[in-house]
């Protein structure tokens, strides 16, 4: 994995943090039925009134999630890991701006290239991730790009990027659709670290 690998992005809930986003409990609240695209839904949602209490239903989950977020275990000595080998890294997620720049500072998250969905189309769209190949001035073809969903995985690929899926219980079977999985974040750092 290292020899190809020279810049890594990072999904941010699910992958590097625990935001106990619970997006069926969303979905209730909102009255859509469970397993509803959030943003492509409310993109299409053109009852002024309905957009708008749907919106403020969101916000509220995100805003809630990013107070509670949480590091998943190894997530944080990855990041450091990776800065230390000059690696360098960078955030895109389907998260507001708001909430992402909350769970960043309370979690004192050092990640200076960061990309939300008020920023760019969001995943599977690859414009984020393309973005950031240029910012970075690396080719996508060397960019990791580390999630835990499929929209992670099909982004990756619509950019030209290699994908790493971060397994968790309801995950396994996007599996085949990954370049990569791994199941803890150890595992990632020391292919990527490894001399
Ligand atoms: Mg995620």
């Amino acid at each position: 994995m290292q020899q190809q690998i020279k810049a890594v992005a990072f999904d941010l809930d699910g992958t590097l943090v625990d935001s106990a986003l619970n997006f069926a409990a969303i979905c209730q609240e909102i009255g859509w039925p469970a397993g509803t695209p959030l943003l492509e839904q409310l993109a299409i949602t053109t009852d002024a009134t309905s957009y708008q209490r749907a919106f403020d239903i969101i916000y509220q989950h995100e805003m809630a999630g990013a107070a509670l977020a949480t590091w998943m275990p190894g997530a944080e000595q990855c990041l450091q890991a990776l800065a230390e080998q000059g690696i360098p890294i960078a955030l895109l997620t389907r998260n507001m701006r708001q909430a992402t720049d909350l769970t960043m500072q309370r979690l004192n998250m050092q990640i200076e290239l960061v990309v939300t969905r008020d920023e760019f189309a969001a995943k599977p769209d690859p414009a984020g991730l393309l973005h950031i190949a240029q910012q970075m001035q690396i080719a996508p073809e060397h960019i990791l790009y580390v999630g835990d969903y499929v929209y992670d995985l099909q982004a990756a690929k619509n950019a030209g990027m290699p994908s790493c899926l971060y397994l968790n219980d309801n995950n396994q079977h996007f599996s085949e659709q990954a370049t990569w999985t791994i199941a803890h974040f150890d595992q990632l750092t020391a292919n990527l670290t490894r001399r």
